[in-house]
């Protein structure tokens, strides 16, 4: 059974476990997932027989080169949504159907009402993450591309670092990156790159600025590639033109211990929240509670931020197969903030920290 069979059979596995006919999938990465086609606009309805993808011309051929077997591809010309009622008539015993609430806009949930109103035969249930919760466990091909996402992701940063200096901005950082992120072969840029120097880089989210990095700064890199569809995602803290201070050292130190040892003791199995605290205690004891004010990783695949969460709030236990980004950080507002984000594969023998760059405290 290939990949994407095994996908559709889990997916039609938990349809029935629900007591549902069909689903109807709407988030191009679940679409994505369940039949191969990576376009930007499709809807996917799946039933215990069928797997009907809708899309438009402009990748009538790009279904023939991506859609796996099993998938029945409709090319529409003008409305999804009404082919979309004209197919669903044709599917017999079709009637309770799930959505996915979360990635459906107001205007196409109103055409429910309008498709109810015309004597309707379908119910249509709320869904959430009925395709998400499958897509938690890498299978062997997606591992595999995850994996060039951080060798790309890698190789760009190693390229990129002899370029840094004190007199650039973190524009100039970020145009670098990205452009040998490209060389590298990366698809795209999972997320605006974080590039932070000096005290912005207490801000956890900074966009890079037109700000110029001095000596003594120092300098968080927060970035990823993508690799046939699949992200990675690392954040390594440097420091700019001068030896570290005391300070910086001390700090560094901290968040390095912090995602070294949650990176070795983090287990499939393992709540959310038990994951979160591998980090988090420790920080704690070191008296950088307040310091450290989000969660400690996600999941990465298809998305950059997926399911699972390593999080206070998170009772979920981790499944196996899943690949979750473990980065503890401390922010001083005024002062700084150092991350150190690594990529890591919760697997059958304990983890494996996919992420190879060094975690030292390097002076560029
Ligand atoms: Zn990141
Ligand atoms: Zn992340």
């Amino acid at each position: 059974m290939s990949g994407a069979d095994a996908r559709l059979t889990r997916l039609r596995r938990s349809l029935a476990e629900s007591g549902l006919d069909a689903m109807l999938v709407s988030a191009l990465p679940n679409i994505r997932y369940l039949t191969g086609f990576s376009g930007s606009n499709a809807l996917v309805v799946v039933t215990p027989t069928d797997c009907l993808l809708l899309t438009d011309f402009r990748y009538a051929t790009q279904v023939k080169q991506e859609v796996v077997d099993g998938v029945r591809s409709v090319i529409e010309e003008s409305s999804l949504w009404l082919r979309l009622w004209k197919e669903l008539r044709a599917l017999s015993g079709t009637q309770v159907i799930a959505f996915e609430t979360a990635h459906l806009s107001h205007l196409d949930a109103a055409r429910f009402l309008d498709a109810a109103s015309d004597g309707s035969r379908w119910l249509w249930r709320p869904s959430v993450n009925l395709v998400e919760v499958l897509r938690e466990s890498k299978d062997a091909s997606e591992l595999a591309r995850i994996r060039e996402a951080v060798r790309i992701a890698e190789q760009a940063l190693a390229a990129t670092l002899p370029h840094v200096g004190a007199g650039v901005t973190e524009l100039d950082v970020a145009g670098r990156l990205e452009h040998e992120l490209r060389r590298a072969g990366s698809e795209g840029f999972p997320f605006e790159t974080i590039i932070a120097a000096g005290s912005r880089s207490a801000l956890p989210h900074a966009r890079a600025s037109r700000q110029v990095i001095v000596r003594g700064d120092l300098l968080l890199i927060d970035f990823g590639a993508v690799y046939a569809g699949y992200c990675s995602d690392i954040t390594r803290t440097f420091v700019v033109g001068a030896p570290p201070s005391e300070r910086q050292v001390e700090i560094h130190a901290a968040v390095r211990e912090a995602n070294g040892s949650a990176s070795a003791l983090v287990r499939a199995g393992m709540r959310g929240r038990d994951a979160d605290a591998l980090a988090r205690d420790y920080l704690q004891r070191r008296g950088f509670a307040e310091a450290f004010g989000h969660s400690l990783g996600h999941g990465i695949g298809l998305e950059i931020h997926e399911a699972p969460r390593l999080a206070k709030s998170a009772d979920a236990p981790l499944p196996m197969g899943a690949v979750v980004t473990i980065e503890p950080g401390i922010y001083l507002e005024g002062w700084g903030g150092v991350r150190v984000e690594d990529d890591v594969l919760l697997g059958s023998a304990g983890s494996e920290v996919l992420t190879g760059f060094t975690r030292e405290l390097l002076q560029l």
